[in-house]
């Protein structure tokens, strides 16, 4: 691999000043649920050549971890589903520079993935789970598993890495789970994770404005929770964390919708299909398959991700309002690489 480290792009920094130290990369645009937020039914999904190869995902994530990306969340679609993908989670411990492997996912896995979990060495895991109802669960995700997902959470627990827990909330769907989720923290040293939904479910556009803003949910859980107190916001993050005294866990709130985060985001976003978006809101801006697959070397890769980072929008909003002129249907969570 020739040194990508070049006096054109020692690091990825926008016109606000935000580096880039953050990837998420998705491996599939496939999942074995169909959550109704996020994935309708009867999807086409892409055939394996125009997905990114795993040598052309390590040689990506090298070039990032060459110029200050710290930390790769791995996703999908399901990212487990994908064939060999422990295989490329194992290669990923290798990348120079690259001190955090992260995996999202729903917890319906293989069961070779519960006996290699120790040897990834994962940083964390992020695991989605709406409802500990097995009706709702079902109802929500038109699949018939919340026993394999619990399963799943309790081999994250055993083995002592890092869990937190995703769960978009509702309307008229999970809204009786969210205190029973909420009360996991109290004896599990979890995170449980309060989402808003977002309108990136391969569908129609969501009525505005989201029925679970995050200040409804922070006032919901406060009822049942008085002591909830907010932590400080770490930068770069999209969470807005809060303790409850007596819990070994925290809880935390998602603005996805709302969009509290924006001012000191970090991250990129590649899809299975190598496209790139600097903001999870916007258009894709860069087609690394095609510029790798055209013989580009690391140098060149890394100048025209720099070229794409130094023209990212200022939030959200406004990344939306540029992709809404020429895409005004909105994809799923799935195919952006969630
Ligand atoms: N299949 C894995 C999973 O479900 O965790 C990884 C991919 S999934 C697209 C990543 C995350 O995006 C999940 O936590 C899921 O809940 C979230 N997500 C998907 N669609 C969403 C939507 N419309 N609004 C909010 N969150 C969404
Ligand atoms: Fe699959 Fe995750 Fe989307 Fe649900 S949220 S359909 S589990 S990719």
């Amino acid at each position: 691999m020739t040194d990508s480290r070049t006096a054109a792009s020692p690091v990825f920094t926008d016109a606000f000043g935000r580096q880039i130290t953050y990837l998420r990369l998705s491996v599939t645009d496939r999942c074995n649920l169909r959550c109704h937020y996020c994935m309708p039914e009867g999807m086409t999904f892409l055939p394996k050549e125009m997905l990114l190869s795993y040598e052309e995902m390590l040689r990506l994530v090298g070039i990032l971890a060459g110029n200050g990306v710290e930390k790769v969340r791995i996703t999908g679609g399901e990212p487990f589903v994908r064939r060999e993908v422990l295989g490329f989670l194992t290669e990923l411990k290798n990348i120079d520079g690259l001190g955090k492997r992260y995996v999202t996912t729903n917890g319906v896995v293989p069961d070779k993935v519960f006996a290699h979990l120790p040897d990834l060495a994962l940083s964390g895991v992020n695991l989605s789970l709406d409802s500990l109802d097995r009706a709702r669960f079902a109802r929500i995700t038109r699949r018939d598993r919340l026993g394999q997902v619990l399963a799943f959470m309790d081999r994250v627990l055993d083995l002592g890495i890092p869990l937190k827990i995703n769960v978009v909330v509702m309307s008229g769907q999970n809204e009786a789970d969210l205190i029973p989720l909420a009360n996991l923290t109290r004896e599990l040293p979890v995170t449980v994770r309060f989402i808003e939904e977002m309108p990136f479910n391969g569908n129609q556009k969501q009525a505005a404005p989201v029925p679970w803003h995050y200040r409804r949910i922070e006032e919901y859980l406060g009822k049942t929770f008085p002591g909830l107190v907010r932590q400080p916001q770490l930068t770069g993050s999209t969470e807005l964390l809060y303790r409850i005294p007596g819990h070994r866990g925290e809880v935390g709130i998602i603005a996805g919708y709302s969009r509290t985060f924006c001012g000191t985001c970090n991250r990129l976003r590649v899809n299975a299909r190598g496209e790139m978006r600097t903001c999870l809101y916007g258009k894709k801006v860069l087609d690394l398959r095609r510029l790798m697959r055209s013989g580009a070397d690391d140098a060149a890769i890394a100048g025209a991700i720099a070229a794409a980072v130094a023209g990212r929008f200022a939030d959200g909003w406004s990344a939306q309002q540029d992709r809404d002129r020429r895409q005004p249907h909105n994809p799923s969570m799935s195919v952006i690489g969630g």
